[in-house]
């Protein structure tokens, strides 16, 4: 097997990937906060995770997958000050935080499946696990990792050496950057909370240290230790993500487990919108559904999205996405020609050629997303297969299910390809193949003529280079 390889966040280098276990992953994602629509700048981070994931199974790694659902303690900034985004939609929208909860997370899941991600194997809720977060903070309090002020419980961030070293802000810096109104309570300004009391919290619960509810950072550790075991292969996030909460993650669970947690800390970089980032607070967004509603195709978004490589920004723009809709039409146009060309003919035989510029194709794509997932020359090569196909002429039924099926291989990562609809009538086939040949004849009033018949019957005929054409159900 080629070796497969990948940026750090950690150690800022690129390392050869070693799994945990032998021919398997583990992925953990810091999933949405549903307390609004998730935008394409969400979208860009989580199919990050996807391509991630979509790449291994194309290895054949059986891949573990799981994506937190944040509904309780993500505070306004980050910060361990302010609202609760949760609180804040359930007082705007005048609904109880789980409603909010559910509604959003429903909405992040059906724009998930319009862009064919493939589903974790769990999306854990945050207000699932507060016994689970308890406990780990408890271990925290046993072990002189953190602290109890009245009924709140902070992170003694000096007793965890390693703070700093994902994102390279050390206390040192942070501390010189401090602002004066230090919260009195902590030991440390930079100490953050891993329980918090407040009275005016909508939801609550009941801990050793009194009513209350937990930090942010506290879930991420302790569902991915639930579900994937106190250390595994890959965590994802957006390029925010590093710091604070992937900094205080990995305080928590190193602090409680004693044990290195992550081996691959994967961060994508931000979609930018006008040369700012793409964010609620901004306002500056779209969301999946809005882009569908103007009239862009889903696998067109998707495309957009995986399109460039997640450790450069990428520039939002609607060209972006007409420029997907017409890369995803040569791949298409290509694999619908070669099915129509296959039928011509029933020989067996795959040329020496042809062997070789579909292997050329599939290891070349392989090769490029084993280099830190490099998706352009990875494209790059799908492309020149795509052109060697239509070079050919004439083409044998062998063959042509060759180069399908290598499209439709590298498709399982790209995940770009509408599904094949076979379910064409021999009728309206027939109707369109006479029309070919209407065409052929220059008989163009017969041939509209059939185009039109085909319509009232509920297909669409398209036409595509080289008198071929396209069925599609209206
Ligand atoms: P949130 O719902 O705010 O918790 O964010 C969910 C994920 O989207 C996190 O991993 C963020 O880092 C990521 N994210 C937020 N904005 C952007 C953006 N403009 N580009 C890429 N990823 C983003
Ligand atoms: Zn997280």
């Amino acid at each position: 097997m080629s070796r497969i390889r990948f940026y750090n966040t950690f150690s800022k280098q690129i390392e050869t990937f070693e799994p945990i276990e032998p021919g398997k992953v583990k992925i953990y994602s810091c999933g949405p906060t549903v307390y609004s629509y998730p935008h394409i700048g969400n979208f860009r981070s989580f199919l990050m995770a996807d391509l991630l994931k979509r790449f291994f199974e194309f290895k054949g790694y059986s891949v573990t997958h799981i994506m937190n659902i944040t509904d309780v303690g993500h505070l306004l900034e980050d910060a361990d000050e302010g609202a609760d985004k949760l609180e804040e939609a359930a007082r705007r929208e005048k609904k109880d935080p789980l409603q909010i909860a559910q509604f959003y997370t429903d909405s992040f899941m059906a724009a998930a499946e319009l862009l064919t991600m493939k589903p974790a194997d769990n999306y854990p809720k945050a207000t699932d696990h507060i016994d689970e977060m308890i406990a780990m903070v408890q271990v925290l309090i046993d072990n002189g990792h953190a602290y109890v002020v009245g009924r709140n419980v902070y992170y003694d961030v000096t007793t965890f050496t390693d703070y700093g070293k994902l994102s390279g802000n050390t206390l040192d810096d942070l501390n010189a950057g401090v602002r004066i109104e230090v919260n009195s309570e902590k030991k440390n300004p930079q100490d953050f909370a891993l329980w918090k009391h407040d009275p005016k919290h909508l939801q609550q619960w009941d801990s050793p240290w009194g009513r209350g509810f937990p930090g942010w950072h506290i879930e991420c550790s302790a569902m991915s230790v639930k579900y994937l075991g106190e250390q595994f292969d890959f965590h994802t996030g957006g390029e925010d993500n590093i710091f604070p909460h992937h900094e205080c993650e990995i305080a928590q669970t190193e602090g409680a487990t004693g044990k290195k947690w992550v081996n691959y800390w994967m961060h994508g970089r931000f979609l930018m919108f006008d040369g700012e980032k793409m964010s609620k607070s901004k306002g500056n967004l779209y969301t999946i559904q809005e882009l569908i509603e103007k009239g862009f195709k889903k696998n067109a978004i998707r495309y957009a999205l995986i399109s460039s490589h997640y450790r450069q920004n990428y520039n939002f723009t609607f060209a972006g996405l007409k420029a997907a809709e017409q890369a995803i039409d040569k791949i298409s146009q290509c694999v619908f020609t070669i099915k129509q060309k296959s039928k011509a003919d029933s020989s067996e035989t795959i040329r020496d050629e042809v062997t070789a510029f579909i292997d050329k194709g599939i290891s070349g794509f392989d090769a490029a997303l084993s280099d830190d997932l490099n998706i352009s020359k990875a494209l790059a090569t799908v492309f020149e297969l795509v052109k060697e196909a239509n070079k050919l002429a004439d083409i044998t039924a062998a063959e042509a299910t060759a180069i399908v099926a290598a499209i439709e291989k590298i498709d399982s990562v790209l995940g770009i390809l509408e599904e094949a609809d076979d379910s064409i009538p021999a009728e309206i086939a027939d109707l369109a193949e006479r029309r070919k040949q209407a065409k052929l004849a220059k008989d163009w009033a017969a041939a509209d003529a059939i185009r039109d018949e085909i319509a009232t019957k509920g297909f669409v005929l398209e036409d595509m280079p080289g008198h071929e054409y396209r069925i599609k159900k209206n």
